[in-house]
């Protein structure tokens, strides 16, 4: 289980090694034996698993094409909607939530001939970077299991860390895929704004979500995005620019390529994690990019610029879990109001509150104009930041996050030190870029530590070539 990737399955089933039934047989106990080691599965699926594999494994019998993913172990972020398979969000609101339709990327994946193991754990809605608001406990990272994976999508980036999936799918709205991606050691991929459908990914921050996938190659990642990407009419904000090749276009080669270093994400950057950014920087050159410094003026005001708008759209898009509409109804209530009052006060953890009173803060009558949209301003400097610098580069490369994965309780009673973390993920989501992290090597201590590319809007083949060729050259 642990050393596939897509070709690897592809030609064991072509070749008649394994079938895909047996594959997802053998990957189903594998998870389910290393499961609680990590937490980071919350629901397995094996009747739909088992399933899926036996369509994939008709089709090769006979002779039908068994799609791009064939037989792949995924597994899938609970925040996306699946059809009659549990999703929580991990909140204790929707604990026994069975929804009635699959999200569109679910979709493309099972048509694709993917095959999805269970449902893995996150942060409750997808808000947090430890992992540790999940309902249902947190995650422990792979890498080390008294230290976080990182959030929101945490279990995530441990399932394909653990190699109890090949492939994964999680969100992002403020760094919630690369971010737990570098603290894992994997590949996490935030694609362009719009770029993948929402249908059926759980609301936080609509302006900002995206789902995104992980893998250990950044080949693979291509590969799944290719799959799950493209226009879909159940989303308004799909996008309908064409889907490249991805895939085709990775041919290591790099020369000539400019890429850009922002000053403002290595000015502060001393230890262990800028050293092995810089490392990574030289392999690039080496390859035959030529960097340049660029300034992203604005960073410093992008933490306080997300978390108005972040917390603006969730206090909104939360509204909806009112105990009428899905599941879990708090019964010792007289009166309506009393109904939504002790309903929400028992379904949501605490973080979730503090962003809904924040949220309904910053939309307030009075407040509107010195936050919300204040920080709408600051929202499109900083995406014009970026724009401006790509008219002198390809690409722009730095690290993820500041540190590697901290010790689990290290942060949770500290929120603000905790949102810090975010400050080189959020500005890819506020200028709707796509962005990803893939893995530059481990601290002393053995930790995890990724190297973060941004590319122009719906140019991920940019990233994905710069990423590639990096991770052939750095084995
Ligand atoms: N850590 C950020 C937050 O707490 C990002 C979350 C996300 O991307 N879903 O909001």
């Amino acid at each position: 289980m642990t050393g596939h990737t897509i070709d690897s399955i592809r030609s064991g089933l072509l070749a008649k090694k394994f079938s895909a039934e047996e594959l997802a047989r053998e990957a189903l106990a594998f998870a389910e034996a290393e499961n609680p080691k990590t937490n980071a599965y919350l629901t397995f699926a094996p009747e739909r698993a088992l399933a899926a594999a036996r369509a994939v494994d008709e089709k090769i019998a006979a002779g039908i094409d068994p799609g791009p993913l064939a037989g792949v172990p995924i597994g899938v972020k609970d925040v996306i909607v699946t059809r009659g398979l549990r999703t929580t969000c991990a909140s204790r609101l929707l604990a026994n939530y069975i929804p009635p339709y699959d999200a569109t990327a679910v979709i493309r994946l099972e048509q694709a001939g993917g095959v999805i193991l269970g449902k893995t754990n996150c942060d409750e809605f997808a808000m947090g970077s430890s992992n540790e608001n999940s309902a249902f406990g947190p995650v422990r990272n792979p890498a080390a299991l008294d230290r976080v994976p990182g959030g929101s999508s945490g279990g995530s980036a441990a399932v394909v860390a653990q190699g109890t999936a090949t492939l994964s799918l999680g969100s992002d709205t403020g760094g919630s895929i690369r971010q737990p991606a570098s603290f894992c050691g994997v590949v996490g991929v935030t694609p362009t704004y719009g770029r993948v459908s929402r249908y059926g990914l759980t609301a936080f921050a609509s302006s900002l979500d995206h789902i995104g996938p992980f893998s250990r190659t950044v080949r693979d990642s291509a590969r799944l995005l290719q799959v799950i990407a493209g226009r879909d009419e159940m989303d308004a904000t799909s996008a309908f620019a064409p889907v490249p090749d991805y895939a085709a276009a990775l041919d290591g080669n790099v020369r000539g390529m400019k890429i850009g270093l922002p000053r403002e994400y290595f000015d502060n950057l001393a230890s262990e994690t800028g050293d092995l950014i810089l490392r990574a920087v030289e392999v690039l050159k080496k390859l035959g990019c030529e960097t340049r410094e660029i300034r992203l003026p604005h960073t410093p005001y992008a933490i306080a610029c997300y978390y108005v708008i972040a917390t603006a759209e969730a206090s909104s898009n939360l509204a909806r879990y009112d105990g009428v509409r899905y599941t879990s109804r708090a019964d010792a209530s007289d009166t309506l109001s009393d109904m939504y009052r002790i309903t929400r006060g028992e379904g949501f953890g605490a973080e979730c509150k503090r962003r809904i009173m924040l949220g309904t803060y910053v939309l307030s009558a009075g407040y509107y104009d010195a936050y919300y949209l204040k920080a709408q301003k600051v929202r499109s400097l900083i995406a014009r930041d970026y724009s401006e610098a790509f008219e002198q580069v390809d690409a722009i490369v730095g690290p993820v996050s500041p540190f590697p994965a901290f010790k689990l309780g290290e942060k949770v009673d500290d929120p603000v030190s905790m949102y810090l973390s975010d400050i080189y993920t959020i500005t890819g989501d506020l200028a709707g870029i796509p962005c990803m992290s893939v893995p530059c090597g481990s601290t002393a201590d053995g930790l995890p530590v990724g190297l973060q590319v941004f590319a122009r809007h719906f140019d991920e083949t940019t990233m994905f070539r710069v990423t590639d060729a990096y991770q052939r050259a750095s084995n």
